[in-house]
């Protein structure tokens, strides 16, 4: 990644925005002053109201800055809102009030998190989904190796539900990308509970990419360097659009397109 940071806000604004803002430094950072990708495609023909987010973090609502976008970006303890709720939907309004709140108010738990945005996404189809978990990050902080491993293998359990889920559904058949990006890495040996400019490693990351317009190249052998900050434009590119942002932000991972 391209801040200096190594830290979930300035990752996700990084991955968000194409731009490594120096001023973004923080998880308490207020509303994010840069344009992203999100409210940039909602601007776009036939997509506004159908750019969503749904997230297990509430600092997420900031570092899209929904108070400035208006746009859909819903949050723990959030419900989905609306007439005609689908079963799904109401189930999942319901049980995310259930759960334990292991991290307090502002986090929920990733299982609950993807419930919602996958209970949406059947009943309203939005065309560009953010979904934004949080659980590994969690249990690598309070040093529970058992609960992190369960829930990375859970969380791949989930994407992959996901992307099945888009080839069964004729809206997202074979015109759906899949990305999946950190916000961050970890550090190594002792220091895998945590990150952060002093932690080495944490900004070892990577990236994964999958659907129409993305070389199927299977896991990367060579020797390369991306950033970050490349994500940004990448995701718009293949969506057909030119993200433009006041900011320096990163070029297309051409070797990624096709
Ligand atoms: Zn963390």
């Amino acid at each position: 990644m391209k801040n200096p940071y190594w830290i979930s806000y300035p990752g996700r604004s990084e991955n968000l925005t194409g731009y490594a803002d120096p001023k973004v430094k923080s998880n308490n950072h207020p509303n994010n002053g840069n344009k992203n990708i999100l409210e940039f495609i909602d601007q776009k023909k036939g997509y506004k109201g159908k750019v969503v987010s749904f997230a297990s973090w509430d600092a997420v609502g900031r570092v899209i800055n929904r108070e400035r976008n208006g746009l859909l970006v819903n949050i723990p303890g959030e419900n989905i809102a609306g007439h005609n709720l689908s079963e799904g939907e109401k189930l999942s309004n319901e049980i995310q009030h259930y759960e334990p709140k292991i991290w307090g108010s502002g986090e929920r738990l990733d299982a609950t998190t993807y419930a919602l945005a996958k209970s949406y996404m059947r009943a309203r189809h939005p065309k560009v989904v953010y979904l934004d978990l949080a659980d590994t990050d969690e249990y690598g902080h309070s040093d529970q190796y058992d609960f992190y491993l369960d829930a990375t293998r859970n969380i791949d359990a989930m994407i992959s539900s996901l992307w099945s889920y888009l080839q069964e559904d004729p809206f997202y058949k074979d015109n759906t990308v899949l990305m999946v990006m950190p916000d961050h890495g970890r550090g190594v040996g002792d220091q895998w509970t945590s990150h952060g400019a002093s932690i080495p490693h944490a900004d070892e990351t990577w990236l994964i990419a999958m659907g129409p317009h993305v070389k199927p190249l299977g896991e990367i052998k060579s020797a390369g360097q991306i950033y970050h900050d490349q994500f940004a434009k990448t995701m718009v590119k293949l969506l057909g659009f030119d993200f433009t942002s006041e900011n320096q932000i990163g070029e297309t991972i051409d070797s990624l397109l096709k």
